[in-house]
């Protein structure tokens, strides 16, 4: 009878013991936010001789079981700007099936390289239809440098992530201590560490060694209170943006229409000008109903709508910001006067 009930106890536990070992690696204390790390690459997992992987990322960093537990997922391991507009879709689609499916993850975190980051992060922000925080994160030392931040980064962008005061705030994006916002938010400096900046708007919040603290909302639309809905599209429509500067001509805006753009973003000198020459370009782009938006190339400052009839203003939108608006909203509708509408909304 005791032999047989020791037995059963040793089977028992070697069921829980099994059951342990095979659940899926989560580090944290029990009762800390489950957090989903999504990698898509980047300098912050491109070590000599090999990419770190979602996994090892995550188990590199001290600490992080104090805040939350990780969870990881390898999306892909390639520099951001090998990421095709595909995989844009496929990454958007699958945050929000995760979040759908999953009501008490409490926030995800992606990796991504930092040169198209401000793109991928922009793009998550209009069309992630949930309140609760994507965070994006990147580095611009990769793990065999000394001196190495992402670890430091990805340790924060964990703790926003895990935070209950970043939800509602659209998609964010941390390096650097610092929270801001992927509307707004710009890579600055080739090299230099503290290359993300929201320019004129400033930080939203900062993640500092004893709490996330935040001093400010994003007021315009993004993440739930987005329009737009991937479910119905197959591809994002081409969009590309012209540089205004003196001597432009207007046969690359005909080659850029010729070449298949559904939209073309100018990105204009000051508030809104353009060389002469590019009218004929913009002319031929109204009469083949493209769309053309015009942004201003100078890194702040907004065109205000209605100041070319013909043309849909960016207002506040940089070139690269205004491209992805536009090839949002053309997944919705080619009306220039909605167009300007959501210009003026996102
Ligand atoms: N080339 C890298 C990338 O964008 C740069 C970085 O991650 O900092 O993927």
């Amino acid at each position: 009878m005791m032999r047989r009930s020791c037995a059963r106890a040793s089977a028992l536990l070697a069921i829980v013991a099994f059951v342990l070992l095979a659940a899926p690696p989560v580090a944290g204390a029990p009762g800390a936010p489950r957090v989903l790390l999504i990698a898509t690459g980047g300098t912050i997992s491109n070590r000599t001789g090999g990419r770190l992987t979602a996994e090892e990322l995550a188990q590199a960093i001290p600490a992080l079981s104090r805040y939350a537990r990780a969870e990881t997922e390898q999306f892909a391991n390639v520099s951001s700007s090998e990421v095709t507009l595909a995989q844009w879709l496929q990454l958007a689609r699958r945050i929000n099936a995760v979040y759908q499916k999953d009501p008490a993850l409490a926030g995800i975190v992606v990796t991504s390289g930092t040169d198209t980051l401000e793109e991928l992060a922009y793009f998550l922000d209009l069309t992630v239809r949930d309140v609760r925080p994507v965070v994006v994160v990147g580095s611009m030392r990769n793990p065999s440098t000394l001196g190495y931040e992402g670890a430091a980064n990805l340790l924060e962008g964990f703790r926003v992530a895990a935070e209950p005061a970043s939800r509602n705030k659209g998609v964010l994006v941390v390096l650097n201590d610092e929270i801001n916002s992927a509307r707004e938010v710009t890579k600055t400096d080739a090299l230099r560490l503290q290359t993300f900046q929201s320019r004129s708007y400033g930080v939203l919040g900062v993640a500092d060694s004893d709490r996330v603290v935040y001093y400010r909302d994003v007021v315009k639309r993004h993440t739930a209170k987005s329009e737009f809905d991937l479910a119905g599209v197959t591809a994002l429509p081409r969009v590309d943006i012209l540089l205004v500067y003196q001597g432009a001509t207007g046969d690359l805006i005909k080659a850029a229409v010729d070449g298949g753009a559904k939209g073309i973003v100018v990105a204009a000198a000051g508030a809104g000008a353009i060389a002469p020459d590019q009218s004929s370009g913009l002319q031929y782009a109204a009469s083949k109903g493209v769309i053309v938006v015009t942004a201003t190339r100078t890194g702040s400052g907004r065109i205000a709508a209605g100041r070319r009839s013909s043309l849909v203003a960016a207002e506040d939108l940089t070139p690269l910001k205004a491209r992805i608006l536009l090839m949002a909203a053309l997944t919705k509708t080619s009306d220039p006067v909605v167009i300007q509408r959501m210009f003026t909304e996102y």
